[in-house]
């Protein structure tokens, strides 16, 4: 059987993005933010980080610290009862052309692969036009979050570029998943 996803980003929408976070010690979560992962994961969602993190390639931080990263966010997690089903990043600068870096819809589409997920039953939120493309383009509904650069991005997207919904923060966004996928799938 296939399963649902909800693909997050990281900086903005789940944690403080103070701009190419490579300090460990720096890593601070949103507010309510490991509440609402709670209510994900007991509704039976997937729950995945796609992240772009071209401050590796910029030469800011490494490989490692970006690991101790995501160890000490999944520990806070794991703590709390929520195991993160992946963590997915790119590190490559944007005039590299990579193949993985959002909105390409690559990182989801490896998770999607792995675990069998059914793309157009899933979720992607995140804080910014690209997060929004990069859903749009795996084939998932799409939820922008006003946290991080929200703001600026809900009034830079107009038109078809719009997300499926508009949510205050994480919370907000997890309670309509909840309702939407609770009407749909199941
Ligand atoms: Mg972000
Ligand atoms: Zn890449």
């Amino acid at each position: 059987m296939k399963r649902t996803a909800v693909f997050l980003d990281r900086d903005g929408t789940i944690n403080i993005d103070p701009g190419y976070l490579g300090d460990p010690d720096r890593f601070q979560f949103l507010p309510g933010v490991i509440e609402a992962l709670k209510r994900l994961r007991a509704a039976g969602h997937l729950i995945f980080v796609v992240s772009n993190q071209s401050g590796i390639a910029r030469g800011f931080f490494d490989r490692e610290a970006l690991d101790r990263i995501h160890d000490r966010m999944s520990a806070a997690l794991e703590a709390e009862g929520v195991t993160l089903d992946g963590v997915y990043y790119c590190p490559h600068h944007p005039d590299e052309g990579c193949a993985c870096r959002k909105p390409s819809p690559a990182m989801v589409l490896e998770a999607a692969r792995r675990y069998k997920v059914d793309l157009e039953a899933s979720f992607f939120i995140g804080d910014r036009a690209s997060d929004i493309q990069t859903g749009r383009n795996a084939g998932c509904r799409t939820v922008l979050v006003l946290t991080g650069a929200g703001g600026e991005t809900a009034r830079s997207l107009t038109g078809a570029r719009r997300p499926d919904y508009v949510a205050g923060n994480l919370g907000e966004a997890v309670a309509w998943i909840i309702n939407v996928a609770g009407k749909g799938t199941q």
